[in-house]
């Protein structure tokens, strides 16, 4: 049994910027799901920073050729004999990979940490930038039908990302003082709304100060401008409960340095390739903790959706392109000072 439409899809042939990514129009049908693989009409699909990391071939497991994206929503139009949780009608948005439900990591609920997750989209397994995508069920989780596909496919990335970060590692509660830097940015963005949300004061991080109007009205108490990522004053100067580090290491020893006694440091951007030289004995001194953080589970992005029902967060897209326009896309995401995702959506 085939599926009766066809799939148009981008493909990324080898690392680098040398050459365009592919648009390959395409009426061939794509196999029907079999096992727990759920078939996804895409409505959108978000270009991720880390999008760029995998076509400069940064993760040594990188496979080329290769379909990108990770951040696509849509409806599900087939699914395999194997599929609990989803059906047929629904409307899915991706998680960054599958989990295997069995390690030790999914066991204990922390599913984004699964040891054996084989489908991690863009990466090891065909992403979003497509008409159709093939994921197991694991990998999704299922969205509001109300929910516009640009806006539930960088929700993950961006709101669930930023969630898991302050909430289920960072233990932020009201009346926490939380710094985030890149506020302007999809993680950053998202993390100062939910800290405000949740009762926090705000110190937001950024480089440019033509993005402060926006970040106060995102909900940012204050606004320091680090044009190269340091910055000494954070106002308040009494110390950072919770810090969230969405840049990376420019940005790192500054943010560490703002955090109070026993304050707490969650990394999850990397944007540039340097290394940063770590003074121990700060952390060993004054009982710091740093913690990585990367995509969320299923639980967090019900918490997110219920959060976002509550009171509509603003999840900021600079601007859609056609899928055919991949290329164009990711050099825009590559050349900055966006406001917001770029969303690509297939063509009719
Ligand atoms: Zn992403
Ligand atoms: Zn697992």
């Amino acid at each position: 049994m085939t599926t009766s439409k066809g799939t148009s899809r981008v493909r990324l042939l080898e690392a680098g910027w040398d050459r365009s990514l592919d648009f390959e129009a395409s009426s061939e049908p794509l196999p029907a799901p079999t096992g727990v693989e759920v078939l996804v009409e895409v409505g959108a699909c978000g270009v991720c920073h880390r999008d760029l990391l995998d076509r400069e071939g940064r993760f040594p497991f990188q496979r080329f050729p290769i379909t990108p994206g990770h951040e696509a929503a849509g409806v599900v139009v087939a699914v395999g004999p194997d599929v609990r949780d989803v059906k047929v009608g629904d409307h899915v948005a991706t998680m960054h990979r599958d989990a295997c439900g069995e390690c030790a990591a999914c066991r204990a609920g922390e599913t984004s940490l699964c040891e054996a997750a084989a489908w991690v989209l863009g990466i090891l397994a065909d992403g979003g930038y497509a008409r159709r995508l093939v994921a197991p069920e694991s990998a999704l989780y299922r969205v509001p039908a109300g929910l516009a596909a640009t806006q539930a496919a960088v929700l993950h990335c961006t709101f669930g990302t930023a969630y898991r970060d302050l909430v289920t590692l960072g233990g932020l509660r009201g009346g926490m003082r939380v710094l985030v830097t890149g506020a302007n940015g999809g993680v950053g963005g998202a993390g100062v709304q939910i800290a405000k949300r949740l009762g926090a004061e705000v110190v937001a991080v950024l480089r440019d100060a033509r993005h402060a109007d926006y970040v106060r009205s995102l909900g940012a108490d204050h606004v320091v401008i680090a044009p190269d990522g340091a910055f000494r004053d954070t106002m308040p100067a009494s110390g950072i409960d919770l810090a969230l580090d969405s840049v990376g290491a420019p940005t790192f020893l500054s943010t560490l340095r703002s955090l109070r006694v026993g304050g707490r440091l969650v990394v999850v951007g990397n944007v540039v390739a340097a290394k940063v030289p770590l003074n121990l004995g700060f952390i060993i001194t004054r009982g710091l903790t740093v913690v990585g953080g990367s995509g969320a589970t299923r639980r967090e992005m019900e918490a997110v959706l219920a959060l976002h029902d509550e009171a509509p967060f603003t999840i900021a897209v600079d601007r859609t392109l056609p899928l055919s326009r991949a290329d164009e896309a990711q050099r825009l995401v590559r050349a900055g000072g966006l406001t917001g995702r770029v969303v690509l959506v297939p063509e009719p």
